[in-house]
């Protein structure tokens, strides 16, 4: 077991309204509001000292037993919009947690992350990806929707650990965040998929053809689906 005091971070806040302790991977910050006193303050970290390690040592031991997790930091590439692309981690003291995707994938970590840089750097990218996949995914339902007058109430992107992308009732589309790692091809028969459903919402003969109307070669990113489906979901389990 790792002294956990190493990674104790003291933060003075103006906002703060009260004493607290947040627990993030590798970390536990102490947020003290600034009229409070540093005796009050150490007495409440006293107190609460013991719950926040076992959370800390929970999140810690959660990274460790996801394999995948471990290894994505020490990738040497990503797979983007359905090529390998290079992932390139920049680790410096203080360094603000940032992601930017173009010709490679960039994260930006803070040092000593310690046994959480993999989860911290995954976690990173995928709030990236969700928030490009929620702009994109929009553009291509706007898209579709002018020629198919199918339009979903909202768009939601989503970790889902067994499907791909699911309609709602109420004609709420989710999609996967692992597909904006495939091929355009493949996140656009998605897109596709779910938005039929707003008209047929089970796979009856008149779904697939309603598909295969907007979209006659889905067969070719099903296909894509069935084989290096169940490889991605796996190697970005989260
Ligand atoms: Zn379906």
């Amino acid at each position: 077991m790792k002294p956990v005091t190493s990674s104790l971070k003291i933060r003075r806040s103006v906002k703060a309204k009260r004493l607290r302790l947040a627990v993030k991977p590798g970390l536990i910050e102490l947020v003290i509001p600034c009229e409070t006193g540093e005796a009050q303050a150490m007495a409440f970290l006293d107190k609460h000292r013991a719950w926040a390690e076992g959370k800390l040592l929970e999140l810690n031991d959660r990274a460790s037993r996801i394999p995948s997790v471990r290894s994505f930091a020490s990738s040497a590439t990503l797979p983007w919009r359905g090529r390998e692309i290079p992932l390139l981690i920049r680790e410096e003291q203080g360094l603000k947690i940032r992601v930017s995707v173009g010709e490679a994938v960039h994260i930006a970590l803070p040092q000593g992350l310690g046994d959480s840089r993999d989860e911290v750097a995954l976690r990173a990218f995928y709030a990236w990806v969700r928030r490009w996949l929620r702009t994109h995914v929009a553009l291509l339902a706007e898209r579709y929707a002018l020629r198919t007058s199918l339009r979903p109430r909202e768009i939601r992107i989503k970790r889902m650990k067994t499907r791909w992308g699911s309609c709602g009732p109420s004609n709420d589309i989710n999609i996967n965040w692992l597909l904006a790692l495939a091929p355009e091809s493949v996140l656009e028969y998605v897109v596709v998929h779910e938005l039929c459903h707003i008209a047929e919402r089970n796979h009856s003969p008149a779904f697939w053809s309603l598909l295969a109307r907007h979209l006659p070669n889905y067969a070719e990113e099903r296909r894509w689906l069935k084989t290096h489906g169940t490889e991605l979901m796996a190697r970005f389990h989260l």
